[in-house]
């Protein structure tokens, strides 16, 4: 049990979490608040991170779980309280630059990439257009014509203007503000030597399309960098355009590493007579998923088809595995006559007559109702606690037709 549930709720998922839904849950929000984005969620953004900050380190999440947030501001993590910047947790999870290459290289730039279940297993190229700054090619990023710029005569190029002022007697306080004149550029073009496509301000905005190529068997919140496509700026070198893939969810297939896992819902005389079911693969071909003759499916039996999985990345021949979950759907209630159903008992093994039940002897026994009831839902009473083992069976028959 813990403490309270803050930081779960910014990051909206579960104290019960694993460390993949963590870093799922703070790679949608961290793009959708980001301040590039979102400018005036910049609380938000930084919630979240230190949210994600705590959470995702088992012994800080130990500490907030035991003694909600105050224990972390306390300083219960021996590190002593505080958090990291909200943006450098972003560039360390999204892997953007770094402090050290932030003065030289331009900021990178985050994009998601919706993409389908069926895309990751086929590949696809999709066009994205984003919009980035360029350097004006009409001036090469100078602002004006060539020769043009001069020293900036306010400041004499530092960008700086200082001024001192004479509070009382001998105290003199000087006080430093950006010039005014060239904005801080410490250099100043005459107007008519202006550029005009930029109007002097050496960049120009630019609707850039990117090919981005999806390979088969990449994965959810796989990141794809485009190298140096990020804004442009005089003196920096560009920073990267990084695409994140964001997997929109299947309607049958749920992707589990190299897995893909689905359930098939059978009715009662298809699991104990045997079934032919066609399925449709996410590259449209169509299975034959067949039981054996003489096999029966219990309800939760889970069974796999070799090779029907998600392409491995990078080695796309080879695939994972396909994972069929069961559920058996039984018939409706007084669908055969009473006189029906008794001859389907004949059938059937297992019913225990009780020779006493035929005497009705009332002295014997205490009639009882059966009555409906709902269990609560965090009661996995019944539930198979194995559900990670995909590795019985493999019995299915399958053919491609
Ligand atoms: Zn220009
Ligand atoms: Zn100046």
């Amino acid at each position: 049990m813990v403490k309270e549930t803050g930081f779960y709720d910014m990051l909206g998922v579960r104290p019960s979490a694993t460390a993949e839904e963590l870093k799922k849950a703070y790679r949608k929000l961290a793009l959708k608040y980001h301040p590039d984005k979102n400018p005036t969620e910049g609380g938000r953004f930084k919630q979240i991170s230190q949210a994600y900050e705590v959470l995702s380190d088992t012994r800080k999440r130990e500490v907030y779980d035991r003694g909600g947030e105050k224990a972390i501001k306390d300083g219960g993590t021996g590190g002593g309280g505080g958090f990291t910047s909200p943006m450098d947790i972003f560039d360390m999870f999204f892997g953007g630059g770094g402090r050290m290459h932030r003065e030289r290289k331009g900021k990178n730039m985050v994009h998601t990439l919706s993409v389908s279940l069926e895309e990751l297993y086929n590949g696809a190229t999709r066009k994205l257009s984003l919009q980035k700054n360029i350097i004006c090619d009409r001036c090469q990023g100078r602002g004006g014509r060539k020769g043009a710029v001069e020293v900036c005569q306010c400041c004499q190029g530092t960008g700086v203007q200082v001024q001192l002022h004479q509070l009382m007697g001998h105290v003199v306080q000087q006080v430093s503000t950006l010039c005014i004149a060239c904005h801080g550029q410490g250099l100043r073009i005459s107007q008519k030597d202006k550029c005009k496509a930029c109007r002097a301000r050496k960049i120009l905005r630019q609707t850039k399309t990117l090919e981005v190529h999806i390979d088969r068997g990449m994965k959810d919140g796989q990141k794809i960098v485009f190298h140096g496509e990020g804004d442009q700026e005089p003196g920096l070198e560009p920073g990267d355009v990084i695409i994140v893939l964001d997997q929109k969810a299947h309607p049958i297939f749920t992707r589990k590493g190299e897995n893909l896992i689905m359930t098939m819902e059978l009715q009662l005389v298809e699991a104990l007579c045997g079934f032919r079911k066609p399925l449709q693969t996410l590259d449209s071909r169509t299975l034959l998923i067949t039981s054996h003759p003489g096999e029966l499916i219990k309800p939760g039996t889970k069974k796999c088809v070799l090779n029907e999985g998600m392409p491995l990345y990078r080695r796309p021949f080879e695939k994972g595995r396909l994972i069929i979950v069961f559920t058996v759907v039984f018939p409706e209630e007084n669908f055969l006559s009473p006189n029906k159903l008794k001859e389907l008992e004949r059938y059937l093994p297992g019913k225990v007559e009780d020779e006493d039940s035929e005497r009705m002897d009332d002295d014997l026994y205490f009639y009882t109702d059966l009555e409906d009831c709902e269990l609560p839902r965090e009661s996995h009473l019944f539930e198979n606690k194995e559900d990670t083992d995909y590795h019985s069976g493999g019995g299915i028959q399958c053919q491609t037709s």
